[in-house]
């Protein structure tokens, strides 16, 4: 008797642990990230230690993980999908992998020109793509705009990313958003009148050849010159950065962004978005930006004191959603007036 007593309280027992244990679990959301694993683990652990929300991710290439979540369609594991350029986001949601998440928190937290007008994708840094230049060979006072790298005295002194990669052909999408495309088009042209050797392959390229004297002036993400000046704190190199188009009746400085969506067959959308909505806050803003050296696109949030010595600069507003509405007039423009 009392054998069969004990057996049936020991299923029972089981039973109720089984269903706590599966209760502890029952919270997570997925991840699907092209930030690399370094730039969003901490801010993961923090959110796990705070909610006890379980986070899964992945990271890869975007392109790797758009044709996953594609594939996967409603199947797949995928709640959020992190990535960096608004013309990357643009580009995802016009694919259909996302859905609209309405949130007023995230309307506060996020600035209009950083996120979607339908919903779909929001900003969580600002990268700066601004001027970098050697201060031993050019003054701050002959820097000014955008327009004047195109300028006859640079010539033979400006470096360029590449073309194919989408950093500029973000950078040229939001020129035309702003100046239409005849405008653009003669600017585009006279940087590349103005170019010392072929566009390079990176932004690291660009400062490497700064540095190593075969052009003065470059056009970057802020975070590059962040990372390099970190590496090479001991030495002094002259590199500095220019915050471009601050005059009074010029529009900023263009801004990009890193960010996020929800996906469109998330199984769990109610804990993606909170984790969304948490990642926006002040909270989490610094950890977010800071990893990177990038902005908070939370104004209330300042950027980290190593960032903060750069100084301040006004953003160009324009929404860069232009990054992939633009996209493709951008890349054939760039194609007409010969830059590589
Ligand atoms: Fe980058």
């Amino acid at each position: 008797m009392i054998k069969k007593n004990t057996v049936l309280w020991f299923i029972a027992l089981s039973m109720a642990i089984l269903l706590t244990d599966s209760n502890l679990y029952a919270k997570e959301v997925n991840v699907y990230s092209s930030r690399k694993d370094h730039l969003i683990r901490p801010l993961f652990e923090a959110y796990e230690k705070e909610t006890g929300v379980r986070i899964r991710y992945i990271t890869g290439s975007e392109a790797m993980l758009f044709q996953k979540i594609k594939s996967e369609g409603k199947n797949t594991p995928a709640d959020m999908l992190i990535t960096v350029d608004a013309g990357n986001l643009w580009n995802a949601a016009k694919k259909g992998l996302l859905q609209p998440v309405q949130s007023q928190i995230l309307n506060r937290n996020i600035p209009d020109h950083l996120r979607d007008d339908n919903n779909q994708w929001f900003g969580l840094s600002i990268r700066a793509r601004t001027i970098v230049y050697r201060n031993d060979r050019v003054k701050p006072s002959e820097l000014s705009t955008y327009e004047n790298l195109g300028n006859p005295k640079w010539k033979g002194k400006l470096c360029l990313r590449t073309s194919k990669k989408v950093y500029n052909q973000s950078l040229v999408a939001m020129f035309i958003a702003q100046y239409g495309e005849e405008k653009t088009e003669s600017l585009i042209k006279s940087w590349v009148s103005n170019l010392s050797i072929s566009p390079l392959s990176s932004d690291n390229e660009v400062i490497e050849e700064i540095g190593a004297g075969n052009c003065e002036i470059g056009i970057i993400n802020s975070y590059y010159y962040g990372r390099f000046m970190r590496k090479y704190e001991a030495h002094a190199f002259p590199l500095a950065l220019f915050w471009p188009n601050q005059g009074e009746n010029q529009s900023g400085v263009h801004v990009n962004i890193s960010g996020a969506g929800i996906t469109k067959y998330s199984k769990n959308k109610k804990e993606a978005i909170k984790l969304l909505e948490w990642l926006s806050s002040t909270k989490a803003q610094n950890l977010f930006a800071d990893s990177n050296m990038e902005y908070p696109v939370n104004a209330d949030v300042k950027p980290h004191e190593f960032v903060q010595k750069w100084g301040n600069f006004r953003q160009n507003v324009i929404n860069v959603a232009k990054a992939g509405e633009l996209q493709k007039s951008a890349v054939m423009l760039m194609d007409r007036v010969g830059y590589r």
